[in-house]
């Protein structure tokens, strides 16, 4: 049998084997279908049967959703009845069809084509927020308009592979979180896709990006789903299945071998306890990051709830968002850090003007500050949240001593007007700042008195440090964590918040390689936040070294001359004293 191989974007890793469910795709077309006038009373109610049968959908998806992935995913469906309610689409929808004569598909298509053109135009907010969810509910009632083969929430996925063009929001929140899902493919969507996110945070391998899979398959094929490489096999021979068979059962050793490690206490040679932390974008990742023997959320990256959804959120939606984070999370630590966006990351939500120098911008803190109701509504979501005491706050891209004094403001004007209406918070949820301008790591020993904590970010502080746009491949050999001003830097941050008895975490990717790690375990740290599958590597690491040794050899190093002398001078001094702390498992050992 022929087979075909096709290569996408690995988005959640994973091998799995199994046979395809294809997603309708629904296509509004330009394309106007007529009806005889004697038949528009007919459309007319085919178009009230589809609404009635999308808003009881709706409503069950919603309570359904609800149950099965907390209220924060429940709201798009709120939102959703409300635009379904809304009698400007819908007696648009019956005057289009009443006076052209058409087909509702045809009705519904005019109606998304126009919303397609005016939203990008439009100065109106409100509307220009609503674009995603207006075309998840035109294309729900599309799907109503007749009650044949389609994929509906009761639909069992278990033991199959999702094959779609793309999915809505809504459609992956209900289709993913219902469980059961081998693999997601799509012909559509990036890393950052809120489809991606999801299959990652409930480790469902997918692979994205694969441009026309929905055309290539049909229903019932057998397909191979490499989320790891980002491959897709259709319908493989024996030999290729014998292949899978095996790369399938490394795969599967390495993840055990990893949960293992997982279970470690984490403890140097030499007896010092340290703390990994999960960096992570989305509540529903708290189980697989305590799996992977995280110690709490040491970054929370609230930015991606605007990323996920088309509206603006609300303090509600906000709330229901960290509360569970912190629910789920408890008695560990979660550490929420304010919106960091603006720069590069525009959001459709929110008209922000492009900038000729983005990452020197206007981002994280400094859009916050200049958009004080979107984060006083966010202050007042996490302070509601911290009722249990788990709840730190971080703050990104400082710069300066004044904006911890407005920050300050905001918080006690937040936590008087949720006293005053009775709403319970944590009165001491510790304020900590991101070091990730060198100017603030700079002041570390002055802002160290100011504030709570502080979590070092070294992806964005390197970059400015060392003058280094990392995705940038002209100069990207020049971003070196291990140079050795990033190292005086790091160690001046790392005393200066020791000194007076503050926490310090670092939170960039830094800390999830393993050589870095033990050197800045070597300059004091020992609270390291990563992504959660490097845990185990990390913890493996820092539990084969002793601090006694690597910080007289770090203190060494740091008189070195260069990045290059230094990883040199780490090795020789320590890879053989130590080896199991570089000796690491992967995928395919
Ligand atoms: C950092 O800059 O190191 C960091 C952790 O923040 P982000 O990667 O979200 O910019
Ligand atoms: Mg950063």
């Amino acid at each position: 049998m022929d087979y075909l191989r096709l290569r996408g974007i690995g988005v959640s890793p994973g091998i799995v084997m199994g046979p395809v469910v294809l997603a309708d795709r629904t296509l509004f077309s330009s394309r106007k279908i007529y009806v005889p006038p004697y038949r528009v009373a007919d459309e007319i109610e085919r178009l009230n049967e589809a609404l009635r049968r999308t808003r009881d959908e709706i409503t069950i998806i919603k309570d359904q959703v609800r149950a099965m992935a907390g209220d924060e995913h429940a709201f798009i469906f709120e939102a959703h009845l409300l635009i379904l309610q809304d009698p400007a689409l819908t007696s648009g929808l019956e005057r289009l069809i009443r006076e052209e004569n058409i087909r509702t598909e045809s009705a519904l298509s005019e109606v998304h084509e126009y919303y397609r053109r005016v939203f990008d135009a439009i100065a109106d907010e409100y509307i220009r927020q609503r674009k995603a969810d207006v075309t998840d509910v035109l294309t729900r009632i599309y799907r109503n308009l007749d009650a044949g083969e389609k994929l509906s929430v009761s639909d069992d996925l278990r033991g199959k592979i999702l094959v779609a063009h793309d999915l809505l929001p809504s459609e992956a929140a209900i289709r993913l979180s219902q469980g059961g899902v081998l693999a997601v493919v799509l012909d559509m969507g990036g890393p950052t896709s809120h489809a991606a996110i999801l299959a990652r945070s409930l480790d469902i391998p997918t692979v994205v990006g694969l441009r026309d899979i929905t055309q290539q398959v049909t229903a019932g094929d057998e397909l191979i789903v490499d989320g790891t490489d980002g491959e897709v096999i259709v319908n493989p021979p024996q030999m290729i299945r014998r292949e899978f068979q095996s790369k399938k059962a490394k795969y599967e050793a390495y993840r055990k071998e990893l949960r293992r490690i997982a279970t470690w206490t984490p403890v140097t040679l030499d007896g010092v306890r340290f703390v990994p932390m999960a960096n992570i974008e989305l509540p529903e990742e708290v189980g697989h990051a305590l799996s992977y023997g995280a110690e709490g959320v040491g970054l929370f990256r609230s930015e991606f709830i605007y990323l996920q959804r088309a509206t603006l959120p609300t303090e509600e939606e906000h709330f229901a968002i960290y509360d569970r984070l912190a629910r789920d999370v408890f008695p560990r630590p979660v550490y929420i850090r304010t919106i960091d966006i603006g720069g590069e990351k525009t959001l459709p939500q929110l008209k922000i003007e492009a900038e000729p120098n983005p990452a020197l911008g206007l981002r994280a803190i400094r859009f916050s500050l200049q958009n004080r109701e979107l984060f006083r509504v966010q202050i007042r979501a996490i302070l509601r949240a911290s009722v249990r005491k788990n709840v730190r706050v971080i703050i990104p891209m400082i710069t300066e001593m004044e904006e911890i004094g407005e920050i300050r403001v905001l918080f006690r004007e937040a936590r008087e007007e949720l006293s005053a209406q009775g709403l319970g918070f944590d009165p001491s949820v510790p304020l900590g700042i991101m070091i990730e301008v060198p100017a603030a790591a700079a002041i570390a020993d002055l802002l160290a008195r100011e504030v709570d904590f502080f979590s070092i970010g070294t992806n964005d502080l390197l970059q400015y440090f060392l003058a280094v746009d990392r995705s940038n491949e002209y100069v990207s050999y020049l971003y070196k964590p291990l140079h050795p001003a990033a190292l005086r830097l790091l160690k001046h941050v790392i005393v200066s918040a020791d000194r007076l008895g503050k926490d310090v975490a670092l939170c960039g990717e830094m800390a999830a390689d393993p050589l870095a790690a033990v050197v800045l375990l070597g300059l004091g740290l020992r609270t390291f936040s990563m992504n959660p599958i490097f845990i185990p590597r990390i913890k493996k690491a820092l539990r084969a070294v002793e601090v006694r040794v690597v910080r007289r050899v770090v203190q060494k190093a740091m008189n070195l001359r260069s990045a290059q002398e230094v990883e040199e001078f780490i090795i020789e001094k320590l890879l053989f004293k130590y080896p199991d702390a570089f000796l690491m498992t992967s995928p395919s050992s």
